[in-house]
């Protein structure tokens, strides 16, 4: 579904220096994995994640979407491709004057879903994941994991292909963090929407990934699906993150 080829991100500092976030870094996310990109701190995840999202564009190599290269985009097409993409960020990104069901209506305001179609997707999504009776509560009545909820109804709400996680569970706490990873895998699953997920945990990875990506510095060390990785990890950055999973 999504091919990275040799796909290269500099940015240039403010005394001209160049920074290579990303480099010449290549694989393949398959329709329907749940595929997670893992790495540090600094490692380059969230660029990698922005170039997918075609919220930037890289300085070389390319991420081609059902064959269609991103960077080909433009106008309406552009758009389109951003209807079929949901995104989730650790901090949920709420609007705090918003109910919670017109944080899910939102997008489907945005794209002109009309009034009753609207009411009819945000009582689906808020079922789906298991906030109907908070619909009139607004963000600041809500826990952390409930807020997520609400991100995540409102990121499916146009039914995205593709489900974008930026760190979707760094601020909650373990109990919280199973259950929305839970939920996240239930919607690969029912809906089969493909998902990558940023993380810098590696239990995030463990418990509904089926393939792994691992960045350090840029640089792409180990990926393929968990089991290939655990038994064949090249990097010590991978071995590391492995071990701290035993502990
Ligand atoms: P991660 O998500 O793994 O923590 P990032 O992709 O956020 O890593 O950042 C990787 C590196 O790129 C960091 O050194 C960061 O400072 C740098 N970086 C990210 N965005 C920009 C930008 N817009 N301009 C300059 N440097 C950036």
């Amino acid at each position: 579904m999504i091919e990275i080829n040799h796909l290269t991100k500099e940015f240039v500092n403010t005394d001209g220096t160049i920074l290579k976030v990303l480099d010449d870094i290549s694989f393949q996310i398959g329709q329907g994995d749940v595929y997670g990109i893992i790495g540090m701190s600094g490692a380059g995840k969230s660029t990698m994640l922005r170039l997918i999202g075609l919220l930037d564009t890289p300085t070389s190599g390319s991420i081609s979407i059902r064959g269609k290269d991103l960077a080909s985009l433009t106008g309406k097409d552009k758009i389109a491709y951003y209807k079929t993409v949901g995104t989730v960020f650790q901090g949920y990104n709420l609007l705090m004057q918003k109910t919670v069901s017109e944080n899910v209506a939102f997008p489907l305001k945005l794209s002109r879903y009309d009034k009753g179609e609207v009411a009819e997707r945000v009582a689906e999504l808020l079922k789906l994941v298991g906030l109907s009776e908070k619909a009139r509560a607004y963000p600041s009545q809500l826990s952390g994991g409930q807020k997520q909820r609400v991100a995540i109804a409102r990121a499916l709400a146009t039914r995205p292909q593709l489900l974008l996680c930026d760190e979707p569970t760094s601020a909650l706490d373990s109990l919280t963090t199973d259950s929305i990873l839970s939920l996240l895998a239930d919607i690969n699953r029912t809906l089969g929407v493909t998902i990558v997920i940023i993380t810098h945990e590696i239990d995030v990875v463990r418990k509904i990934c089926n393939k792994v990506a691992v960045l350090e510095g840029g640089h792409l060390v180990d990926n393929g699906t968990i089991q290939d990785v655990l038994t064949h990890q090249n990097h010590e950055i991978t071995k590391n993150f492995f071990r701290k999973g035993e502990n």
